[in-house]
C-alpha cells in the first residue's frame, strides 16, 4: 500500500482487500489446509515458484498472507514472513544468514529468552553469539569477525525498557557488510521504524503490542528488500544455487523478494514453524488499533514511571522516558513518540521486598507476558530471566531487588493506587 497514506490508514487497510471470492469485508479465516490446483501446469508452476499462489498452509495461507502483507507495510519492508512464535521469527531470520561454525554479534540487552536461545540452544546448530554492550561502539566493531553472519539487538529492549541507538549500529553493520537485525516487538512500527533507520531485517512477537491483549502467540520476520545478498559470498544459501531448492538461486531470481521466498520456500516448508490462520485474524484485528492503543500505553507509562521516581521507597527506575534517563539524548532522536511501555524498577527493600510488592499488587497481574491491554508485573530474576547467570542478569537489568511493569491501557490513577497500596505493604 503507498506511504502517502497515514499509519493508522495503513493499520486498518494495509494487505486487507475485501475476499475476492464472497466480498466478505473484515479477513476471512481460511480454516483450509490445501488448495485445489487448476490443473497439472498450474501445479508446477507453483512449485516452481514461477507463479505465486497458494499449494499448503504449512507455507502460505490467505489470512496469514493479509498480515503479511500489512506489517510489511507498516514496517516498511519488501516481504514479511509470519511465524508460530516471536522466538522462531528469531530462527527463521537466522536460518538463511547461518551455517556450522557462523556466530552474530548480539547485544547483552536481550529478553531473557533471546539471550539463553543465543547462548544455548543455537550452539546444537554449530551457531554462537557474542554479546557486546552496543553502546560501546568500538567493541561491537571489535566482536565482528569473518564467521559474522549479522548482528542483533532489541529497539527497545526487555526487561529494563533501554534505547538501541539503531541508526548508530546500522552505520557499523553496513560498514563490516552484514545485515542488522531488530527485535522491533517493545516499539511496534508506531513508536520506530527500524528498516527507515538502516536495519535490514525486523523481527516481532506479535504475542505482544501487535496483537495487544494477550490472546495471540505469533512471530514475524519482515526484510528490507535493501541487502546486497551477493556481494560479499557470505550468504549462499540466498546468492549460490540452493540445494535444499533444486538449485535455485534465490537472489538473482527474486531481487528485493529473495529473503521472503527463502523464509516461506525452505524456511516455513523445512523448519514448519507456522503461523495459524486464527491468529492471524486475531493479529490483524489487534492492529488496527496499535495506533490508538500505543499512545495510551506510552503516557500511562510516562505518569507512572514519573510518580514512582519521586517515591522514597523506590530506588531508581529504568525507563528512558524520563528526562534524568541516560537515554534522552537517544529518546529524542530516535524514539521521539515515546520510549515504549515496559520499564523497571527497583526497591529500597531489595529482593524480598520486590517480591512482597508483586504479590500485593491487585490491577497488575502476574503474569510472563507484555504488551497487553491490562497491566503486568513480573520478577523477572526469580522467572524470565532465571536461566541467567547472576552477572547476566545485571547486564540485562534483570538484579534481585527489580520489577519490571508492562503498562496497560487503564485509568493510570488507578494504577498508580495499586501501585501504592503494593509500595506500602511491601515495604511495611
Ligand atoms: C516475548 C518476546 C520474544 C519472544 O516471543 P514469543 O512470541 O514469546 O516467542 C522475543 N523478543 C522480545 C523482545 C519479546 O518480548
Amino acid at each position: 500500500m503507498t506511504e502517502t497514506l497515514g499509519f493508522d490508514t495503513r493499520a486498518i487497510h494495509a494487505g486487507a482487500d475485501p475476499d475476492p471470492a464472497t466480498g466478505a469485508r473484515q479477513v476471512p479465516i481460511y480454516q483450509t489446509t490445501a488448495y485445489v490446483f487448476r490443473d497439472a501446469d498450474h501445479a508446477a508452476r507453483l512449485f516452481g515458484l514461477q507463479e505465486v499462489g497458494y499449494i499448503y498452509s504449512r507455507l502460505t495461507n490467505p489470512t496469514v498472507a493479509a498480515l503479511q502483507a500489512r506489517i510489511a507495510d507498516l514496517e516498511g519492508g519488501a516481504g514479511a514472513v509470519c511465524c508460530s512464535s516471536g522466538h522462531a521469527a528469531q530462527i527463521m531470520a537466522l536460518f538463511p544468514l547461518m551455517g556450522p561454525g557462523r556466530n552474530i554479534v548480539a547485544s547483552t540487552r536481550l529478553y531473557g529468552g533471546t539471550v539463553t536461545q543465543f547462548s544455548q540452544t543455537i550452539k546444537r546448530f554449530g551457531w554462537s553469539a557474542k554479546f557486546v554492550d552496543l553502546d560501546d561502539p568500538e567493541a561491537v566493531r571489535a566482536a565482528i569477525d569473518d564467521d559474522t553472519r549479522a548482528i542483533f539487538c532489541e529497539s527497545i529492549s526487555n526487561p529494563g525498557g533501554y534505547l538501541t541507538d539503531i541508526p548508530a549500529i546500522a552505520k557499523i553493520a553496513d560498514e563490516a557488510g552484514l545485515p542488522l537485525i531488530v527485535d522491533n516487538t517493545l516499539a511496534t512500527p508506531y513508536l520506530c521504524r527500524p528498516i527507515e533507520m538502516g536495519a535490514t531485517l525486523v523481527v516481532h512477537s506479535l504475542t505482544k503490542y501487535m496483537t495487544g491483549n494477550g490472546t495471540v502467540t505469533g512471530g514475524v520476520v519482515v526484510d528490507s528488500g535493501k541487502f546486497d545478498w551477493s556481494a560479499s559470498g557470505k550468504f549462499p544459501s540466498l546468492s549460490e544455487p540452493e540445494p535444499a531448492y533444486h538449485g535455485l538461486k534465490f537472489h538473482e531470481a527474486l531481487g528485493a523478494m529473495a529473503f521472503t521466498f527463502h523464509g516461506i520456500a525452505i524456511g516455513l516448508r523445512d523448519l514448519g514453524m507456522t503461523m495459524n490462520p486464527q491468529g492471524a485474524h486475531y493479529t490483524l484485528m489487534g492492529i488496527e488499533t496499535l495506533g490508538l492503543r500505543m499512545p495510551r500505553h506510552v503516557e500511562n507509562a510516562q505518569k507512572i514511571a514519573e510518580w514512582l521516581a519521586q517515591d522514597p521507597r523506590v530506588g531508581s527506575v529504568s525507563y528512558g522516558g524520563l528526562a534524568s534517563s541516560p537515554q534522552a539524548g537517544v529518546k529524542a532522536r530516535v524514539y521521539p513518540k515515546g520510549a515504549g511501555a515496559l520499564f523497571t524498577f527497583s526497591l529500597k527493600g531489595g529482593y524480598e521486598a520486590a517480591v512482597k510488592l508483586v504479590d500485593s499488587l491487585k490491577l497488575f497481574s502476574h503474569v510472563a507476558n507484555l504488551g497487553d491491554a491490562r497491566s503486568l508485573v513480573i520478577h523477572s530474576a526469580s522467572t524470565t530471566h532465571s536461566q541467567l547467570t547472576d552477572e547476566q542478569k545485571i547486564a540485562a537489568g534483570a538484579g534481585p531487588d527489580v520489577v519490571r511493569l508492562s503498562i496497560g491501557i487503564e485509568d493510570a490513577d488507578d494504577l498508580i493506587a495499586d501501585l501504592d497500596q503494593a509500595l506500602s505493604a511491601a515495604t511495611a
